[in-house]
């Protein structure tokens, strides 16, 4: 497998029901929703491949996704490459001069590790790098 594989990409919905409706007329399998308490989230994955697609709603307003749904609406948020070594990950980009958003690692869905690089650094995208459990 190449390196750096999309892990999954983040969409923000106000709703998660009907946020699902498209993902669940596709035909995606759905997992169990998880709360992500450093985002203040709900996070309800789908499974697309070997990738997931995850919707994303806020459970309260000082969630940065609430802030970006009252900016933006719903839709797409940010997309997630998967890295065997974070912290190593962290300090080589930001040696080449990369921005984080913050570069302390945060827990994320099932037990993952992630970062998010500055949209600005990354040519408009929020782009987050995720570790699993070993
Ligand atoms: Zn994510």
């Amino acid at each position: 497998m190449f390196p750096y594989p999309i892990d999954h990409i983040g969409i923000a919905v106000p709703d998660l029901e009907s946020g699902s409706l498209p993902y669940v007329a596709i035909g995606l399998t759905v997992l169990p929703d998880e709360y992500i308490a450093s985002q203040q989230v709900v996070v309800r994955a789908f499974w697309a491949g070997e990738s997931l697609i995850e919707l994303l709603s806020p459970t309260d307003p000082s969630s940065p996704i609430a802030g970006f749904l009252e900016k933006r609406g719903a839709g797409l948020h940010h997309i997630a490459l998967r890295v065997e070594h974070l912290l190593a990950e962290i300090a080589r980009l930001e040696a080449e001069g990369a921005r984080f958003i913050s570069n302390q690692p945060r827990a994320g869905r099932a037990g993952t590790q992630v970062v998010f690089l500055h949209p600005k650094w990354g040519a408009g995208t929020l782009i987050e790098l995720v570790e699993h459990q070993k």
